[in-house]
């Protein structure tokens, strides 16, 4: 049948939606309400096969309010609909009118009222107020009239729907930038990007972010690869630019980023985003609708705001980049790996993991020896070494300045796994160096579920190892942890106590085996808590030193010594030296010089009436800065003395360059020596060194006769021990003195 173009067309059977839906998706919903089932006929047959504005119609018929509702309800993207004013009542159609706009709030759907009669118009204020884009009696609706109806509603509709889509646009742009700030990682942004611009585009996310690899920046040719994809690019993550066998995406991408403009085709475009430091980008996205120009200006906003963004990604990447690596040793720092220990406890598995924290033993000491460069390069190889072995199974980082983390499966992490790997020399600055290791393991069932605690726990395992000597391992225990508690408890005890001045003097006499005159005292810290408690100073002493409160300590042992010194002067006892403990931590303090030099001006004693003992470890550090600090305490007036020698690391010979007056045997070489099995090769051996190098040489911890006779045969006369008194008040010692006199008269 052939069609008068101003004829209405009818045919039978029609179901509320058309079967025959055009194959593509381009199509406009057009929804005819009418209770007439010609009229609906009619409609779709003269619109059929129509093109408006480049789509099809797609018909949707209702014969009631009802029906017309449901599908409403189904169809959210109806662009016209053709409405019968006279159906169950009177004003139906305006009734549903009112429902479309005011109750189901649609806003965009054009309305077409048609009416049998010209008496039926709507009143002029409900076309207003309804947003009626038309209203036409049926026989006035002939094929071309009601074409063109149409066609102005949908290009209203479509208008609108623009106007729409670019507020929403902007909306989306303005909330992708937000949410591309959120996002942190540069794939996660990357794919967000792309994400973003399909909802602008109305297309679904089919593309490919391409940018700069970070892995070679600095070669001269940019490498391109892709950092994100979606939809069914999917598989060209990480793939290099010119590695894509699509030439439109390859050669796109390629024109884009060497010319760094947009590229807008048929079937995709490409957008540029330029970012500062060469870290610019660009995206390729499948897209068959061609951006029309307002499109564009959106698409340009859009890409501007996200290079913004990207410039943020960037900024915070390289923060955190800072914030949690390790430049030196380009391994995470303990930011990252107390992140890590986190994440391992919430993934719910961190009962099979361990963290183990490595340690160079005397890294302090080799620094000084060998200087900070060398220390540098010590820890860059152990890092590489650390990662080359077990990179792979277990997390590696950097936790303080000589310490190592390694977070890992407990079988992964067992000592005797880790152990072969420091066996090999470290070859640095042309030296080989093997490298002494003490470890703290922690298995993460045994701590409190975070981070620093593990850490903690696992520093306190390490300082146990340490103690028991060099390339050693501990296990954290709660058995320690209870300890490592006891001792902070203890060291915040002590800090009340010192202040409080619970803490006392005593001295224990030095004298001349030989002569049997009294040479001198030590000066020795005691500590009676408020309980009445002794404390050895062997538990005190350490925990002041790792605090720091050993240097007010020491100060203060200093005046009290001072004090003595003078009083003894003053009440005629001449030529008693008295002796005073230095911890390396006091002298290690840059003013322990000018403090000392103070004590003497504030009471103006007799400076040769004052011994300092610093011990081996002291002797340890940077020789020259050593020499240096004993040369200036001696120009004091003050003499030296080296203590517990022997126990240290240092080779004897060490001494010969030091300004040292005395040389302190350590009490473990004259414990030895005993009748039944007489071992004093040691102490011979301190002694003949100390005579070969003009120092004077004495014995501590000397309990019996046999011992002090040793001693006096090997040439040893100075000796200090239970044997002739132990450690004593100021006012005891003044006592003891006399009675010492008495019966030892010279
Ligand atoms: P030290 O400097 O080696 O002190 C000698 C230690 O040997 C003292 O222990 C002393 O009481 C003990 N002693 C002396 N003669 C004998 C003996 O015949 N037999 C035995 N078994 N022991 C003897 P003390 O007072 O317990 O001090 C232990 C350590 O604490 C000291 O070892 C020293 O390293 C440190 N210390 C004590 N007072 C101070 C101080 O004022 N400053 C610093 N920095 N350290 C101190
Ligand atoms: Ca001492
Ligand atoms: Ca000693």
């Amino acid at each position: 049948m052939t069609l008068a173009n101003d004829e209405f067309v009818f045919s039978d059977e029609l179901p509320l939606i058309d079967d025959d839906c055009p194959e593509q998706l381009d199509f406009w919903k057009i929804l005819i309400v009418d209770d007439d089932q010609d009229v609906h006929l009619a409609t779709k047959h003269a619109l059929q096969n129509t093109d408006l504005i480049g789509k099809v119609p797609l018909f949707l018929n209702a014969y009631s309010t009802a029906d017309c509702l449901k599908l409403l309800s189904e169809h959210s993207d109806i662009a016209v609909i053709l409405l019968d004013v006279v159906m169950e009542a009177e004003d139906s159609g305006l009734q549903l009118v009112g429902i479309i706009r005011n109750q189901l709030n649609l806003k965009f759907p054009r309305i077409i009222l048609r009416t049998g009669q010209p008496g039926y118009a709507p009143e002029l204020d409900a076309v207003r107020d309804y947003d009626i884009n038309d209203y036409k009696t049926k026989t006035e609706l002939t094929r071309n009239k009601l074409f063109i109806t149409v066609l102005s509603a949908i290009r209203s509709y479509d208008q609108l729907n623009r106007m729409e889509s670019s507020r929403v646009g902007l909306e989306q742009i303005v909330h992708g930038s937000r949410e591309l700030i959120a996002e942190t990682g540069l794939q996660h942004f990357a794919s967000g990007v792309i994400r973003q611009l399909a909802a602008i585009l109305g297309v679904n996310p089919e593309g490919l972010l391409c940018a700069q690899s970070t892995l070679n920046e600095s070669s001269a040719a940019p490498d391109y690869v892709i950092i994100a994809a979606a939809g069914r690019f999917q598989s060209l993550i990480q793939r290099r630019l010119n590695e894509i066998d699509d030439s439109i995406i390859r050669d796109g991408l390629a024109h884009c980023l060497t010319h760094h403009e947009h590229l807008f085709a048929k079937e995709y475009l490409v957008l540029y985003f330029p970012i500062r430091d060469n870290k610019h980008f660009a995206v390729f996205v499948k897209s068959n609708k061609s951006p029309n120009h307002l499109n564009q200006e959106l698409l340009k906003v859009f890409c501007s705001n996200v290079s913004v963004c990207a410039e943020n990604i960037h900024l915070i990447a390289r923060l955190k980049d800072f914030a949690y690596f390790d430049r030196l040793v380009n391994l995470p720092n303990r930011t990252a790996f107390i992140e890590a220990i986190n994440d391992c406890f919430k993934s719910g598995e961190a009962d099979e993991y361990c963290v183990m924290q490595i340690d160079i033993d005397q890294f302090a000491e080799i620094n000084n020896a060998f200087g900070y460069n060398y220390g540098d390069r010590l820890l860059e190889a152990l890092a590489y070494r650390l990662h080359d072995n077990f990179g792979k199974q277990c997390l590696i980082a950097r936790i303080s300045g000589d310490a190592f983390g390694m977070l890992g499966k407990t079988i992964d992490l067992q000592t005797h796994l880790i152990r072969p790997c420091f066996e090999k020399n470290f070859r640095i600055e042309d030296m080989n160096h093997v490298v002494p290791i003490s470890t703290g393991i922690v298995n993460l069932r045994d701590s409190n579920p975070d981070g620093q605690s593990v850490l903690k726990n696992a520093s306190i395992a390490r300082k146990l190892a340490k103690e028991s000597g060099l390339n050693s391992d501990a296990y954290y225990t709660n058995d320690i942890g209870f300890k490592a508690k006891e001792r902070t408890h203890l060291l915040h005890k002590l800090l009340i106590d010192f202040e409080q001045g619970l803490l006392f003097p005593l001295f224990q006499p030095q004298i001349n085996m030989y002569t049997k005159r009294v040479i001198g005292c030590e000066a020795l810290m005691r500590w009676r808590t408020k309980e009445g408690e002794f404390i050895s100073p062997d538990r005190f002493i350490p925990l002041a030193e790792k605090s720091g409160l050993i240097v007010p300590m020491g100060l203060w042992i200093l005046r009290e010594s001072i004090k003595l010194a003078q009083q003894l002067e003053a009440e005629g006892w001449e030529d008693i030296t008295v002796s005073i403990n230095v911890s390396v931590v006091q002298f290690r303090m840059p003013n322990f010089l000018a403090s000392v030099r103070q004590c003497l001006e504030e009471s103006a004693v007799n400076p040769r009436l004052i011994e300092l003992e610093i011990t081996e470890s002291v002797a340890m550090m940077d020789q020259s800065l050593v020499e240096h600090t004993l040369r200036e305490i001696r120009a004091l007036g003050i003499s030296i003395a080296i203590d517990d020698f022997g126990t240290g690391f240092s080779c004897l010979s060490y001494l010969e360059g030091l300004p040292v007056d005395r040389v302190k045997i350590d009490r473990s070489f004259i414990m030895t020596i005993s009748n039944d099995n007489d071992e004093a090769r040691i102490a011979d051996l301190v002694i003949r060194l100390s005579k070969s190098l003009d120092i004077r040489v004495i014995a501590e911890g000397v309990e019996n006769e046999f011992q002090a006779n040793r001693l006096l045969s090997l040439g040893c006369q100075e000796a200090q021990g239970y044997l002739y008194a132990k450690p004593m008040t100021a006012t005891d010692l003044k006592s003891w003195l006399q009675t010492w006199v008495h019966s030892h008269p010279s």
